[in-house]
């Protein structure tokens, strides 16, 4: 089977693997494993932060980075399409107890004018007051589409004289940033907030870390020990992770290349291909799904007409040529 459904079914390779056990570990309950602690610093001074949490998912550091937005009562705006919105299982307000706003763009894109009219700081105790505005690079379910650097740089500036945060779900900065050559510092700087994983493309097996300022990242602790997150001796993940950023941040441009082999396949318009994922726009999406894993293609239906699929560190050129003809013939 060629599985296509997601870049989180990688598995650890044979050297992630030895650098896991081989950790040098501690309770990082206590603040007390060096691995975890390597592994924060890094990702923070990456991406220009002065703090990173290590967590358990990217839904999880979403739900605490968001949180140090946006309070109860408050409200985030986002994308129609976000993760955030869609796929977190309605965590921010379960938990938080936010509401949220969206405005829609096919491509996921932050879109300014439509950002602003949405907001509404603090016109009294009438209305829901707008804490924060939450962005996606790449984009997931737009089709892995990165947001032109600018333009977030111009939401952050209208952000700012709004008086409002911004968060940035970058659970796929990584493909962003090789796929423009943008550095990650670059990407970072332009929210207050930020989610990163390393277990979709990087091949991790698990962990996120949310980044935000030193004081931010201190009330996270708490909330996720809070949460049921606190976790002990977690630098065998985190060294998965420091493997990951030595070994497979670069390669995904691999990825990227067998994603525009299989979207030329199913005539996805090679254009709208920015990353490593390719939404297939069809009239029966199960249809699609059923057919393609009788001739052993696993793919994922995301709404009734689109399906994904992804390619990531297990698809190999072959594996991805082979999908491709597969994925033309069944269309
Ligand atoms: C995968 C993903 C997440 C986090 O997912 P988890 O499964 O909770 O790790 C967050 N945002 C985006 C855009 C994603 O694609």
């Amino acid at each position: 089977m060629i599985d296509l459904r997601s870049d989180t079914v990688t598995t650890p390779t044979e050297g992630m693997r030895a650098a896991m056990a081989a950790a040098e570990v501690g309770d990082d309950v206590y603040g007390e494993d060096p691995t975890v602690r390597r592994l924060e610093e890094r990702v923070a001074e990456l991406f220009g932060f002065e703090a990173a949490l290590f967590t358990v998912t990217g839904s999880l550091a979403n739900l605490l980075a968001v949180r140090a937005l946006v309070g109860v009562g408050e409200e985030i705006l986002c994308e129609s399409s976000a993760h955030i919105a869609r796929a977190e299982l309605g965590a921010h307000g379960a938990v938080t107890g936010l509401t949220m706003r969206t405005w829609t763009d096919p491509n996921g894109y932050a879109d300014l004018d439509a950002i602003e009219a949405l907001v509404a700081p603090d016109l009294g105790p009438f209305f829901v007051a707008t804490k924060a505005v939450s962005v996606e690079n790449t984009h997931n379910f737009a089709g892995g589409r990165v947001q032109p650097v600018e333009r977030l740089e111009g939401l952050q500036a209208r952000a700012r004289r709004l008086g409002i945060g911004v968060h940035l779900d970058g659970a796929r900065v990584w493909n962003a940033h090789v796929a423009t050559g943008v550095g990650l510092r670059e990407l970072g700087a332009v929210a207050d907030t930020m989610g990163v994983c390393l277990s979709k493309g990087l091949g991790a097996p698990v962990g996120s870390l949310m980044l935000a300022s030193a004081d931010a990242v201190a009330e996270a602790r708490v909330w996720r020990k809070r949460l049921g997150g606190g976790w002990r001796q977690a630098g065998v993940l985190a060294a998965g992770g420091l493997y990951a950023l030595d070994h497979h941040v670069e390669r995904l441009a691999d990825d990227h290349v067998h994603a525009q082999l299989i979207a030329d396949a199913a005539g996805v318009d090679p254009a709208t291909v920015d990353t490593n994922i390719v939404v297939v726009r069809t009239d029966d999406a199960p249809g699609l799904v059923a057919g393609c894993r009788e001739e052993g293609v696993l793919v994922s239906a995301v709404g009734p007409r689109v399906v994904r699929m992804v390619t990531h560190l297990d698809v190999s050129r072959s594996a991805a040529l082979r999908a491709a003809e597969i994925v033309a013939k069944v269309h």
